[in-house]
């Protein structure tokens, strides 16, 4: 399948504006490390066609890390809800059978591999070193900053981070998005692009 009808196959679901997933598949297209891509936080796909896109055009993989449970904003009662990714079995919102839908719809099935566990625990045994990493999982408190600590550090020297939802003002959203991509700043990252909320860092 070409660039263009995949990027056409993007899921409807999904909290990424357009602009900002080209802004990923492009960043991406231009990864210059070796090794695969991971993001942490999949949802229902829409990122992972963004990314992964890039990925099969490089003969990468792309490693998509989501427990599919949801994040807090994602339960019933919340803002971002969406009453028909419940399990009626469990009772749990489900996310994967929409994911694999996505990543089939998109012909993606051979390069984006996901991940279904807690991102903590997986990154304890990840060995290979990434060429992006891109972190739009929880955004609590501390789930963001268990994700940069966990997950930053298995990045190739020259590989690209990527942080979705960054807003300095907290009035634009919540503040722990924001503060990873302060501490990324401290330890070194340089900015290389912002497109709305993503911010692409890669280290000096
Ligand atoms: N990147 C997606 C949106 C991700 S939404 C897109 O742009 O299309 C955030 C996702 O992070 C949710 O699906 C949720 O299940 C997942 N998540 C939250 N905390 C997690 C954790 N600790 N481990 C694995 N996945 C997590
Ligand atoms: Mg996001």
């Amino acid at each position: 399948m070409d660039t263009e009808r995949r990027i056409a196959a993007e899921a409807a679901q999904g909290f990424m504006p357009r602009d900002e997933g080209l802004a990923l598949y492009h960043h991406a297209q231009s990864v210059r490390a070796d090794g695969p891509f991971l993001e942490i936080g999949s949802y229902c796909g829409k990122s992972a066609i963004y990314l992964g896109t890039a990925a099969a055009e490089q003969g990468r993989l792309l490693y998509a890390l989501d427990h599919h449970r949801g994040s807090e904003e994602n339960q019933a009662g919340w803002e971002h809800h969406d009453a028909s990714l419940v399990d009626p079995a469990t009772g749990l919102m489900d996310t994967l059978p929409v994911f694999r839908q996505t990543i089939f719809n998109a012909g993606l099935e051979g390069t984006v591999v996901a991940l279904v566990g807690h991102s903590v625990p997986v990154a304890a045994s990840w060995q290979t070193p990434l060429s992006l990493l891109f972190i739009d999982g929880g955004h609590g408190e501390k789930p963001a900053h268990d994700d940069y600590e966990s997950w930053t550090p298995k990045l190739a020297g020259d590989g690209l981070l990527l942080i979705h939802d960054v807003f300095p003002d907290p009035a634009d959203g919540g503040q722990p998005p924001y503060e990873i991509y302060l501490r990324a700043l401290d330890d070194g990252f340089v900015e290389v692009d912002v497109v709305g909320s993503l911010r692409v860092l890669q280290r000096a």
